[in-house]
Order: structure tokens, then sequence, then C-alpha cells
């Protein structure tokens, strides 16, 4: 009895000692008492065991004692297993920084670093802007005229894009700039995103380019000539990467400059000489500047021993000599301005290279360096503006539109799409906001806007098909009057550009997150390239701390016992306790997964992008945790929020058990599902009861509705364009009025006090005003009523030929 009481405790006191991740004394201290007390009270032989346990303890866990005999060996084998990391990939992996992600890689995130990133909101200049400014851009826009019509924004636009300084919100004031902070340029492009061409247009010159290589690597000449001329926008720049050879693998590009001597500005000065072929350049057919990157040559040695300096970037304005530029492409549904550049013999000075000559072979790191930042912000913002408009545009339609004599958006069928767009819409703002709020703070996030980049923008293509679905074939015919279809259409752009959705997710988010964001494994790589003993045995033995701790929490909350302890009230605190039992999870598999496959899970993307989208549910849950945490909440939002938070769960544990499935060790993959899903799958899709209830909030003149749809162009104001939202909004506010009357309408022409032949509903209005069935003021009520609905539910048609170019191949079938 004593001895399996012996071993009982001394496994839960292992466990506690793991879980804490106290160190190898506390351990051994458990285990010699234990033993101890098992030689004196007559349990020898458990006693001894205990002991020589805390022998093996003491001997791999006591500095003194492993740096002689087990730090080198593990070191030989590290040597040889860890993956190689090329000079490219080394540069993406410092550049920018770790904070909410290195806390879920840790296994033990600590949720008061997150809610220290206190959200102080907008200033009041922002908000003014987005209140103001962006409502009359917006306004500007017809989505049909732009994206058919005029294949460009209307002049007028531009105009007043460049005159607000719509170009230069990440350019200081002191250039001229806004000057905006993170979460504000985010804000705009959110309300810009009613149209994608607009919202393109203004995000590229403010998301990695010309502007922010300028202001971080520019010299002051430079800064000082460009960056004021950028912020009025008498510059547009764009800038060139890609080209038909080097796409997602951009560092192959074949783009030259030989480093010579040659003739500019009537006098021989050492120059380059370019010669490159880009495509899919945004903005290039009608940039006054191009960002250029090509890789630098110097054969003849004129700049010092080095041939081969490396990808480099320069600016060169468009009219120099040799620039082919101006031609499009038709990017799929938007016609923002993108279109190739080619160039042959382009003599430029050195002083064109961002940086000045001194910057020649860093443009790699430059780019990286810049990444983070407008990755997190502009197709993030894009994806969470059009959720917001998807909100209200779905929301609207579903409520006006009846069929079988109900709205469509009380049919359960329509209410799943509604619910699901609802939840994406509001995790992507929650995501976006706090990130940009991150960015605010200082942080450079690197992972999570791969994180954001790709899931945001697969949340945009899920929320762009359901509201396409709900309105039927409202939103299949295209016209004017359609608001929805062309920014449908266009989506795969966001999907493609600034890393493609697939690399993102297979190679990006947990292949950088590994190394990059892991509390241990880069400091392990730095000690092996410096042969550092001291510091490897510091890392490794860290790392194996780390590991136990994982495995303990991971195991003992997934059996319910001992729930991190978390700062949130009693909506938000289970699902960010499951957070963290999932860090914990996701720690632990994502080292076992790097120890098993080593190099091999490199090449292994279906794993590794299932380890990433653990981390991307688990940081999106997070930041949807912290604007709950942070925010009022208005009825119906509790609803909303286990939605989501169910959801993003789900998709975790979904994305853990596909990882068990496919691990090629199948002893790890079942010890691992064993102890971080002890009792198997606890989270499911959300309950139907919260889908019919976010439905309904949001096709109704809810607070719900309103917090979902805030900060949108939502007013209609003289001289602007045709605003369904604002129409929608208006409607759903009349429908509380309206909506008896039409059941009391329905009901008496159901039992035969109406005449028969009333089948429209403006024809049972007036007949039901001539039967005394509604006063005269019900009456002219509905009749303004219906007949709004009518035209919301109206689309357009043309003219025969009107969609051939060429009139003369048009075959007039009928005549
Ligand atoms: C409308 C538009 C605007 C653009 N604007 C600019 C701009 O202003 N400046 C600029 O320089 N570039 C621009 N680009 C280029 C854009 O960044 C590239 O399209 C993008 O990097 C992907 O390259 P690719 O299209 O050649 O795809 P490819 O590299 O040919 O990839 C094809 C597919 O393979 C996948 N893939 C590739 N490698 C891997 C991998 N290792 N693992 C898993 N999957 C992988 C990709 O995800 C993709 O799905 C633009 C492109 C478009 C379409």
């Amino acid at each position: 009895m004593l001895e399996l009481l012996l071993i009982i405790v001394a496994l839960a006191g292992l466990v506690w000692v793991m879980r804490r991740e106290a160190g190898a004394l506390p351990a051994l201290g458990v285990l010699a008492v234990l033993g101890l007390i098992g030689v004196v009270f007559g349990a020898v032989t458990v006693g001894i065991l205990l002991w020589l346990g805390a022998a093996a303890v003491a001997a791999c866990g006591l500095p003194t004692l492993r740096r002689r005999w087990l730090t080198p060996r593990l070191f030989a084998a590290f040597d040889k297993a860890a993956p190689k990391v090329s000079e490219t990939e080394r540069t993406a992996l410092e550049a920018g920084s770790v904070a909410w992600d290195g806390e879920l890689f840790s296994g033990r995130p600590q949720w008061q670093r997150l809610l220290d990133f206190r959200n102080a909101g907008l200033s009041e200049e922002e908000r003014a802007f987005v209140d103001h400014q962006c409502s009359v851009a917006a306004g500007m826009c017809n989505a049909w005229e732009i994206a058919r019509e005029r294949a460009d924004l209307p002049p007028e636009l531009w105009e007043y894009l460049k005159r607000e300084g719509f170009f230069g919100m990440i350019i200081p004031k002191r250039y001229g700039g806004l000057e905006f902070s993170a979460k504000a340029q985010s804000a705009v492009l959110q309300k810009l995103a009613v149209n994608e061409t607009l919202m393109v247009t203004v995000g590229v010159p403010n998301s990695l380019g010309p502007g922010e290589l300028l202001l971080k690597y520019g010299t002051e000449e430079q800064k000082n000539h460009y960056l004021p001329r950028l912020a009025d926008g008498r510059e547009i720049p764009c800038f060139g990467l890609t080209g038909p050879r080097a796409g997602s693998d951009a560092t192959s590009l074949p783009d030259v400059g030989i480093v010579c001597r040659g003739q500019h500005n009537g006098q021989e000065i050492l120059g380059l000489k370019l010669t490159f072929e880009k495509r899919w350049i945004t903005l290039a057919p009608i940039a006054t500047v191009v960002g250029l990157a090509f890789r630098m040559f110097d054969p003849d040695g004129l700049l010092g021993d080095t041939s081969d300096l490396g990808i480099t970037c320069a600016l060169i304005p468009r009219d120099t000599p040799g620039m082919d530029i101006g031609r499009r492409h038709h990017p799929i549904g938007s016609p923002f301005m993108n279109g190739p550049i080619r160039g042959k013999d382009v003599f430029i000075p050195l002083e064109w290279i961002i940086g000045g000559p001194d910057m020649a072979g860093q443009g790699w790191r430059m780019l990286v360096e810049c990444l983070s930042v407008g990755r997190c912000i502009t197709l993030p913002s894009g994806a969470s503006g059009i959720g917001r408009y998807a909100v209200g545009w779905a929301g609207g339609f579903t409520r006006i539109r009846r069929q079988f004599n109900l709205p469509v958006a009380d049919m359960e069928g329509v209410q799943e799409p509604l619910a699901r767009i609802a939840a994406h819409a509001y995790i992507a703002q929650a995501a976006v906001m706090q990130t940009a709020n991150t960015i605010d703070h200082g942080v450079k996030p690197a992972v999570p806007s791969a994180i954001l980049k790709s899931q945001l923008t697969e949340f945009q293509r899920s929320m762009l098909a359901d509201a396409m679905d709900v309105h039927g074939g409202r939103t299949v015919t295209l016209g004017p009057r359609n608001y929805l279809g062309i920014a449908y259409s266009a989506n795969p752009v966001s999907i493609t550009v600034e890393g493609a959705n697939i690399m993102t997710r297979n190679l990006m988010i947990f292949g950088q997150g590994a190394i990059r964001c892991h509390p241990y494994v880069l400091d392990e790589l730095a000690a092996k390239d410096d042969n550092d003993l001291a510091a490897f045995d510091k890392a490794i033995f860290g790392h194996a701390g780390m590991v136990f701790g994982n495995a303990a929490r991971a195991f003992t909350q997934g059996l319910g016992i001992g729930k991190s302890r978390v700062p949130f009230d009693e909506v938000a605190a289970p699902y960010a306790q499951e957070v963290s039992r999932l860090a914990s999870a996701f720690g632990l598999c994502a080292d076992a997964a790097m120890a098993s496959l080593g190099s091999g899970l490199k090449k292994r993307e279906m794993l590794s992008a299932r380890l990433g989208d653990v981390l991307s549910n688990l940081y999106l849950a997070s930041m949807l945790i912290k604007q709950w945490h942070e925010s009022e909440s208005v009825e119906h939002e509790a609803a909303l929020m286990h939605y989501s938070c169910r959801t993003l769960l789900y998709r975790a544990e979904q994305a853990f058990t596909e990882l068990f499935d496919n691990l090629p060790n199948r002893a790890l993959a079942m010890t691992l599902s064993a102890v971080a899903l002890p009792l198997g799958r606890r989270w499911h899709k959300p309950q139907d009861r919260f889908t019919r209830d976010i439905a309904r909030a949001i096709s109704t003149d809810s607070a719900l509705r309103h917090k979902l749809t805030a900060d949108t162009w939502n007013t209609q104001e003289a001289g602007q364009r045709d605003n369904p939202l604002a129409r929608y909004n208006a409607l759903l506010a009349d429908s509380e009025r309206a909506e008896p009357l039409y059941r009391r309408i329905a009901k008496a022409y159901s039992q035969g006090e109406l005449p028969a032949e009333a089948l429209h509903p403006e024809q049972r209005v007036e007949a039901a005003w001539e039967a005394g069935l509604i006063e005269e003021d019900d009456a002219i009520f509905m009749r303004r009523f219906e007949r709004e609905v009518l035209d919301m539910l109206s689309v357009d048609d043309f003219a025969f030929d009107a969609f051939a170019t060429d009139k003369d191949r048009v075959v007039w079938h009928t005549t």
C-alpha cells in the first residue's frame, strides 16, 4: 500500500514541478525525500528506485554535472541534425520582432503581457479623418463605373486623395505627411474597402514600397526630395520585385545592375546599367518613381573586391531613358493600376540606390525588415473592411427579401452563412486592430503578419462567397446597382499578393515561427554556429524544461486539472484557459515535430501548415479575447463571442487531429495525441442557438449590427454616389414598424379579406387601406417602404450589344 502511495505522490510531485518548469532541484528534492520515507518506513525497493531516479535527475539536470558528460554529446548530435539556415532564411528570421506569438510558442502565455499593450484608440485628428475624408472619398465611388466604364478611379477622386494626403499616411508630418498610427491607417483602409480599387490604390503606397524604404533607409537628400512629394501625391510610387521568373521565390530575380561608367546629365559618372523585366507591379502604369529590386554586380571591381554584391533597391524616375513603362495588366475584377516595367541598359547614378551606395547589396534585408508592418495592415484591413460591409449588405438584404412569405433572414439555411459572415468579420476586426495596436507600441510583428495576411484574406474569400450566396441573383447580376459582385471577383488578388496564401500557410507561419518565436531554438542555433557549449547547455536544458512543462500542463489541463489563471470575465475566461491549454499542447507538438523530422519538416509542408493553423487560430482567439476585454459589449455580442471562439478552438483542435493522423512516426503521434488531447477533442462547431441569435441581430436594427458595421461609409450626403448600406440601415430601422403591418395585411389576404388579384405587396397595401384595415399614415408609410424595398431588390439590364467591345462582331440573333 505504502509503495503505491509513494509512486502516486512521486508522479504527482514530478508533474507539479514540471508544470511550473521549476527545474531539476525541486524534482530531485521530491524524489529524494520520498525515497527516504520509503527506506525508513519499510518500502525499501521503491525507496531505492526513487533515489535512483533522483540520481538520474541530478546527472541530467544539475548544470555542473551534466556539462561534463551530457552536453557535449547533445551538442554533437544537434550539430548533425539541425537544419542548415541559408543566408536568405536567416535574414527573414532575424527581421521583425516577437510579442504574443512568442508567448504562444512558449506554451505558457502570460495574458497580462498581452493586456499591457494598452489601446488608446485613434487621436481626434485621425478620428475626424476617418469620419469625414474617408466618407467623402468613398462617396465618390461607384464600383461599376470604376471597373467597367472608366477602368480607373474618377479624376476628382484622384485629386481628392492627393490633396487630403491619403498617400502619405505613413510619412511623418515634418515631411508633409499625415503620420497616422497603424490603427488609423487600418481604420482608413477598412472604410475604403467599400471599393476594392480605392482600397488597393490607397493601401499600396502606404505599405511596403518607396515611402517606407526611404523613411527607414533613405539618405537625408533622398528623404528631403521624395517624402514631401510622395505625401502630397506629386510623386506616385510603385515597387517592382516580381518578374516572369521570380514570383514567390523573389530572391531568385534575374534582373541585374552592373557597375560601370556612363553619361548622366552630360557628365561621365560611376553608376549602374540596369536590365530588368518586372510584371504585376501595382501603380506602375501611372507611377512617377519606380522602386526597383535587382541583383548588383561589380565585374570590373570599380567599387571594391566583391563582384556579386547581392540584391539592391534603387529609386528610378519614370522618365529615365530606357524605361519601358505605362502598359497595363487587367487584374481580375478590379481595374486598379497594375502593369509591367521593362528596362534595357538603363543607366542610373549610384546615388539612386535607396540609402546611397553604402546600401548596395542590402536590398533583401531592407525588404523583409519592412515587410511585417505593411503586411499586417493593408490586406488584413481590406479583409476586415469587406467584412463590415458584408455584414451590412447581407444582413440588410436578407431582411427585406421575402420568399415563402418570410424574410429569408429568418430561414435557418440562410442564418448559417449570415452568422459565419458575422463571426469572420468580428474576428478580423479584433485581429487587425489589436495587431495594429501592438505596432503602435513598437512591435514589428513578423509571424503575426503572415497569420493575418493569409487567415484574414481567407476569411474575406469566405465572407464574400457567403454574402454572394445569401443575395441570390441580386448580386450575380452585374451593373451599377451591384455593390458586391465586383469585389467578389477581385478577391483572388488579396489571396495572391504579398506572399501567396498557400505558401504563407504551408511554409512561412510555422517555418518562420518555429525558429523566430521559439524561446530557445534561435539561441541553440546561435550557440551551434559560435561553437559555444555553455550557451548551448543553457538553451537546450531550458528547452527541455519547457518540453516537460508543456507536456505536464497540456496533459493535466486536458484532464481538467489545474486550469491556468486568466484575468478575464466569465464569458472570455474559459476560452482564454483553453487557449493556454492548447498553447501548451502546441508547444509540445511543435518541439516533437521538429525533433522527429529535423530538417525534413521543411519539406513536410502539410504538417507545417497544420502546426501553423494551430498557432493561427490561437493567435486570432487571443486577439478576440483582448478585444472583448477592452470594449463594452452590446446585446447579442456574447453569442457572437461564443460562436467565434468556439469556431477558432474547433479549428485548432481539428488541426491537431490532422497532425496526429499524419505524423510519420506513429508511436510519437499516438503519444502526443494521448498527452495533448487525453480526453479527445473538446470543441465542436458552435451550436445552432448562437447561429440564430447572431443572424437575427445582424439582419435587424440592433446594437450588434451597428457595432459590426461601425466605421463604414454609411451615410448618404448630397452629391455622393448611391449608398446601399445607408439605404439598408434605413429600411431596417423602418422594418420594425413595417413588419407587423405586413403580417396583418398578409393574414387578411390569406383569410380572403382582400381581393385575390392583389398579388403585389403594393396592391395589398392599397386594398388593406381601402378595407379600413390600416390607417392612412400607415398606408403612406408602407407605400414608401415597399417602393424602397423593390428598388433595393432591382437589378440592371442593358442594351443587347452593351457588353461587346467589338460592336462589328455582334450577332443580332433575331433580325
Ligand atoms: C494583382 C497583382 C498585384 C501585384 N503587385 C505587385 C507589386 O506591386 N510589386 C511586386 O513586386 N509584385 C507584385 N505582385 C506579385 C505578387 O507578389 C506575386 O504574384 C506573388 O508573390 C506570388 O508569385 P506568383 O504569382 O508568381 O506565384 P508562384 O510563385 O508562381 O506560385 C504559384 C503557387 O505556388 C505556391 N507556392 C510557391 N512556392 C511555394 C512553396 N515553397 N510552398 C508552397 N506553395 C508555394 C504559391 O502559393 C502559389 O499558390 C502582384 C501580383 C498581382 C497578381
